[in-house]
């Protein structure tokens, strides 16, 4: 069987027919064969979702929300499978392919809330006998462009808003992913979305991802993936006078203080800087911590990350599970090479993983650096792997700046016992998420979530703030006085 695009409310094989795998990255089972499409399907699925959005757009939006809620019912239903698929196609472990799909079901029931709200503003009117309001409108056809890190749950953050809003959508998941994105949509053709309303091409980002971007039907790009990627969509989607929302790379950074519980801050590093084998964008890829507890912690750090246990995500017991495939593993091993040459001291870790079943799969050992400068690439750029580097400093103040100092501006933390200490760091890290005496990770669904600098262009997903993405602003002004009357001019009536 090949997984298909859905296209105007129907499954269908690219018209090249030609196809690619996808596959677990603990084992290299081939979890299926996917339809490869390209600019012709692009085009095709962009008319689809162009004729559904009349009459989507016209809605009403707490029907538009029954039937999120109705998917979100269907992905609890269907849980521990989607899970299970979360995990042999990505190969997060279990447990956190289970909170991909929660955070997904999440994002769906919570945007199914705002079909009752959508909420503009009425205001009063300078002029007499009129009345101000402002109220949010669809864009048009959304292109929602999505990582494999989250393979689940992203997706959700872009289709969920922008469908509830009113507009219809054309989703291009990772080619690493396929799979899942094609069972996110049975359900939303399950849960009764109209034919068009939502539309999936397969295929790969530089021939799918750009033939969206430059679609002329395409009016607005929500795009997550590498920093690199992003600054192509922007410069392509600025040119044709797209919207452009763009979600992207991280460098993030724990912060661990003198005063700081640090049975505690181990707890979150292992959690942040491991979980997902570090291929979150929210990954803490930098520990920021004050020289006098430097040797404790990396003494602790080093004996917990030794007693790790790699293997395939499904059995219970796998603590880190593989990278995602033998691109990325190249480059995380890169990144060691890297950081031993620029000086760096390997602690543990730096090393393939090729233990038992682990060998037939893209496994790396946790790895752990000291001793590392903040300039170093090991420190600047992001290598989205189990890989942390550790930068000890003498005061909060060179902590924070350490911590602001990297093109990327996502997640921070602080560990500290010192409630100033904690709102001072609250106050001058300039990332866009900033958790204090718990890791870089744990976003939930209903705050704003993106970054600052390289990280983002200014938009936030998820929360309230999602809807500024997927909505426009429309100023709607009812003069009942029968007359001619001019703001701004007519001062006197
Ligand atoms: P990526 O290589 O940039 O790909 C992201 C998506 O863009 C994929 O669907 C990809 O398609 C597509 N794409 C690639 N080149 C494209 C092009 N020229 N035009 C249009 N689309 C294109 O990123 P990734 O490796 O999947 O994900 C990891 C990155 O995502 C990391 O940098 C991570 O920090 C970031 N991320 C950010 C957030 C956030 O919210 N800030 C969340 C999660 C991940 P193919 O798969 O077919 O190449």
């Amino acid at each position: 069987m090949v997984y298909r695009n859905y296209i105007g409310g129907k499954w269908v094989e690219s018209k090249s027919g030609n196809t690619f795998e996808s596959v677990n990255p603990a084992n290299r089972e081939i979890i299926g064969i996917v339809t490869k499409s390209d600019a012709a399907d692009v085009d095709a699925a962009v008319e689809a979702a162009a004729r559904a959005f009349p009459a989507w757009r016209k809605v009403p939006a707490p029907r538009r929300a029954e039937i999120l809620f109705r998917a979100g019912q269907i992905m609890l239903a269907h849980k521990e499978e989607l899970s299970q698929l979360v995990t042999r196609e990505m190969g997060k472990v279990i447990k956190e392919g289970r909170g991909d799909v929660q955070e997904g079901i999440d994002m769906t029931i919570y945007m199914a809330g705002e079909g009752r709200r959508l909420f503009g503003h009425t205001t009063p009117a300078e002029l007499p006998d009129k009345f101000a309001m402002s109220v949010r409108d669809p864009i048009g056809v959304v292109a929602a462009i999505t990582p494999w890190n989250f393979p689940f749950a992203i997706p959700t953050w872009k289709i969920m808003p922008a469908l509830v809003a009113g507009n219809t959508v054309v989703f291009k998941p990772a080619s690493d992913t396929p799979v899942l994105a094609v069972k996110l949509v049975e359900i939303m053709e399950e849960a009764g979305l109209p034919a068009g309303v939502l539309n999936l091409v397969l295929g790969p980002g530089g021939t799918v991802g750009d033939a969206l971007i430059a679609h002329p039907g395409v009016s607005l790009v929500s795009f997550t993936g590498s920093t690199d990627a992003g600054r192509g969509v922007a410069v392509k989607g600025a040119q044709l006078m797209k919207r452009v929302s763009l979600e992207m790379g991280g460098k993030n950074a724990i912060i661990v203080m003198d005063d700081a519980d640090l049975d505690l801050a181990v707890d979150g590093i292992i959690w942040s800087a491991f979980g997902t084998s570090g291929q979150r964008c929210t990954a803490a890829s930098r520990l920021i911590v004050h020289q006098s507890v430097r040797q404790e912690l990396t003494d602790m750090l080093v004996a917990r990350i030794g007693a790790l246990r790699l293997g395939d995500g499904l059995q219970e017991s796998t603590d880190v599970g593989p990278v995602i495939n033998a691109l990325q593993m190249q480059k995380i091993h890169g990144y060691t090479e890297i950081g031993i040459e620029e000086g760096a001291r390997l602690l543990i870790g730096g090393e393939a993983y090729r233990e038992g079943d682990c060998a037939k799969g893209f496994f790396y050992e946790p790895t752990l650096f000291d001793g590392v400068r903040p300039e170093m690439r090991i420190a600047q750029e992001e290598i989205f792997g189990p890989t942390t580097a550790l930068i000890a400093v003498e005061s909060l103040d060179e902590a924070i700046e350490v911590n602001n100092n990297t093109r990327y501006g996502l997640s921070s933390s602080i560990y500290t016992r010192d409630a100033n200490k904690a709102f001072r760091a609250m106050r001058d890290i300039s990332t866009g998420i900033v958790y204090v005496n718990a890791g870089t990770i744990g976003a939930e669904v209903h705050l704003p979530f993106g970054g600052t600098r390289g990280t983002g262009n200014g938009h936030r997903e998820a929360g309230q703030a999602a809807l500024d993405i997927f909505t426009e602003w429309k100023s709607l002004y009812v003069d009942f006085s029968g007359r001619l009357q001019k703001a701004q001019i007519d001062l006197d009536s």
